[in-house]
């Protein structure tokens, strides 16, 4: 019997293993760290043998093929073993993509994979069309595959995902952007994080669709370097020849299959960014055969999407916005350019190598004052300070709050845009907007 060991038994890992366990491999599951109840549980239940706290090299090596995580880096001591031994490396998406034949969009890009993933999820919910959400956002492909199966599947795709991806095929592959982000898993080199990004092609054939932002520099150029095996569906702020989504006198236009249009002023989600969403939404969605009234109901009453940009309240007539998400500079850009009011921005955590050179003269326009929020909060001030705004140095969610307070006027907006990973001083992103909010509410 053909033995699989999946590395990592969080959502993509159990669900792997449970797919694998259920197509009748010989299947184990080991984990560094310690394996949340619920997921001991499903494995028990499945009777999926498994470890914590440990990787035993002797039931690992003797796998024929392993399902690793995408948390763990290609550098961990285990996967190099692996690797020595000529052991293949899949992600969960790729095992799961074996046993369906539904029908896959998938995106990718440095920032807004989830709000636009959520977005399509939204967008095929209110068709009525039987889909479901998976990848990066939290639920298991494979679980799904495995157990409650779908005919349309929407995925978010990380790089870190697409690494070990080789036959997976996209039917609708959505690129938004490529912005440096994760370059500490990419050996500091951007090209291997520009060419994780553009596996999301690969195995594409004419019948497919690929969605991608016509105006991305890094795209463009690598788009001239490559054959796309795919139907091409570039979208762009204003109408550029051979774009087919754009937007045009106000209104947001999608030219193919057929031509639809609705007004941007009805979109539900703001910022230029999230009208490149929208449009790549708007296009997938047509792709799919979604009825075009049904699109429009969709991109006006979407939600949105917890911790980006979020709107949390307004308090004594300041409006305090969530977007604790924007972890890397890019993300940054478009919530400051999006500002309306002078702005307190709150900005730091762990580095991840940024540059911040491309958001200083927003900063220095629409920018009140500056909050740092992080461990160490050095280079921040040997960046920032010098444009002379008030600056506050904080290290607790509570200080940078009180500083906030202290700082806005009635008619200002607080904007958590941090730039950086949260790791430092909060559990993760999700913490560090709810301990923001809730400080905020409390007031
Ligand atoms: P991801 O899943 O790729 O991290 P999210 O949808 O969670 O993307 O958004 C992450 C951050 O990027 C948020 O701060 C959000 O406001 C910002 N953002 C969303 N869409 C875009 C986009 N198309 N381009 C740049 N930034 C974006």
């Amino acid at each position: 019997m053909k033995r699989i060991v999946v590395l990592g038994a969080a959502e993509s890992g159990v669900g792997a293993a449970v797919l694998a366990k259920k197509q009748g491999f010989d299947v184990f599951v080991s984990d560094m760290s310690t394996i949340q109840e619920k997921y001991k549980m499903m494995l028990d239940e499945r009777q999926v043998e498994w470890e914590e706290g440990q990787h035993s090299e002797e039931k690992i090596l003797t796998a024929d093929e392993i399902i690793k995580s995408p948390g763990i880096p290609k550098e961990a001591p285990m996967v190099r073993k692996a690797v020595e031994r000529g052991i293949p490396i899949i992600s969960e998406i790729e095992f799961a993509g074996r046993y369906t034949d539904a029908q896959m969009v998938c995106i990718t890009g440095s920032n807004g994979k989830t709000t636009t993933t959520s977005l399509i999820y939204h967008l095929f919910k209110t068709a009525g069309y039987d889909v479901g959400l998976a990848g990066n956002i939290g639920n298991s492909l494979a679980l799904q595959v495995a157990e409650t199966p779908h005919a349309w599947y929407v995925i978010e795709l990380s790089s870190f995902q697409l690494d070990d991806m080789y036959r997976f095929r996209a039917n609708i592959a959505i690129l938004l952007n490529i912005t440096p982000d994760h370059l500490d898993r990419y050996e500091h080199c951007m090209q291997h994080y520009v060419d994780a990004k553009m596996r999301i092609l690969q195995n594409q054939t004419p019948t497919d669709s690929f969605i991608f932002w016509n105006d991305d520099p890094i795209l463009r150029r690598e788009l001239a370097k490559r054959c796309v095996p795919s139907a091409v569906y570039p979208f762009a702020e204003r109408k550029e020849p051979g774009c087919t989504a754009y937007v045009e006198s106000g209104r947001l236009v999608v030219e193919k299959p057929s031509v639809f249009a609705m007004p941007q002023g009805e979109l539900s989600l703001t910022g230029r960014h999230n009208l490149y969403n929208s449009l790549a939404a708007a296009q997938a969605a047509h792709l799919a055969g979604i009825p075009t009234d049904v699109i429009r109901r969709g991109l006006s009453d979407f939600p949105g999407v917890e911790h980006r940009m979020e709107r949390v309240a307004i308090v004594d007539g300041v409006q305090y916005i969530n977007d604790s998400k924007a972890t890397n500079v890019d993300a940054c850009h478009y919530a400051l350019e999006a500002m309306t009011a002078p702005t307190v921005l709150i900005i730091g955590g762990k580095d991840k190598g940024n540059d911040y050179e491309p958001i200083k003269p927003l900063v220095q326009q629409k920018c009140a004052a500056l909050v740092y929020l992080g461990a160490d909060n050095a280079k921040l001030h040997a960046t920032f300070d010098a444009l002379g705004l008030p600056v506050r140095d904080t290290h607790s969610m509570k200080a940078c709050v009180q500083a906030c307070r202290e700082l806005a006027k009635p008619g200002y907006t607080v904007l958590l845009s941090p730039c950086c990973a949260s790791f430092d001083l909060f559990k993760n992103m999700e913490d560090r907007g709810e301990q923001f909010k809730q400080l905020v509410i409390e007031n």
